[in-house]
């Protein structure tokens, strides 16, 4: 108990240093091409492991595609983007990410969005359903990191989602 959650707390500490150096304008500008779809390669390979142990696929379609941007934030924008996708699901549930030209898309079969959520799920610390999203632990800083990630890389955010049906949240690169 004590490791895990000592765990916890590293990551949540370094999510909020995280958000603080992009909300600060701490990240340099130096922004070099970077292949989404190599990227999201790697993040399927680390997260592939979490997947199966949620009875989730994780998959990945689509090609090459090159943005400038900083490699270590787009990882971290995926990732989380992946990790919420595993954990808001059902066993058997399915989560792909698919990159074309500029473009980078995250889908799930879970269990979906209220719409009049849809806006607040990318604030600092706001989680959905809260007797759910205990069970499933989280600090609800995951999405506020894609949101400023995706600031930093001049992207807009794209989402649909419906209750029971499941989300896609999709990245364009301008
Ligand atoms: P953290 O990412 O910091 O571990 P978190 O997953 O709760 O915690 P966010 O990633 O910011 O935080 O997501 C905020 C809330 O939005 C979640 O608590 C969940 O209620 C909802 N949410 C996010 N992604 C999905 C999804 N793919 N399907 C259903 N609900 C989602
Ligand atoms: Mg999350």
């Amino acid at each position: 108990n004590i490791y895990r959650e000592a765990q916890r707390l590293i990551s949540l500490v370094n999510d909020i240093i995280r958000l603080s150096q992009l909300d600060g304008g701490e990240i340099p500008y130096d922004k070099k091409p970077v292949d989404l779809y190599q990227v999201a390669s790697e993040v399927v390979s680390r997260l592939s492991p979490v997947a199966e142990k949620s009875e989730i696929t994780l998959t990945l379609s689509g090609r090459s595609s090159y943005v400038d941007g900083n490699r270590r934030i787009l990882d971290e924008i995926i990732s989380n983007l992946c990790d919420n996708a595993i954990k808001y699901n059902r066993p058997g549930g399915h989560a792909e990410i698919t990159v074309s030209d500029r473009f980078l898309t995250v889908k799930d079969d879970g269990i979906g969005i209220p719409s009049d959520q849809q806006s607040r799920i990318f604030e600092r610390f706001y989680r959905v359903d809260k007797s759910h999203s205990t069970e499933v632990g989280g600090t609800g800083l995951g999405l506020s990191i894609v949101k400023h990630g995706a600031m930093y890389h001049n992207a807009a955010i794209h989402i649909d989602s419906a209750p029971g049906r499941g989300t896609s949240i999709s990245l364009e690169f301008r």
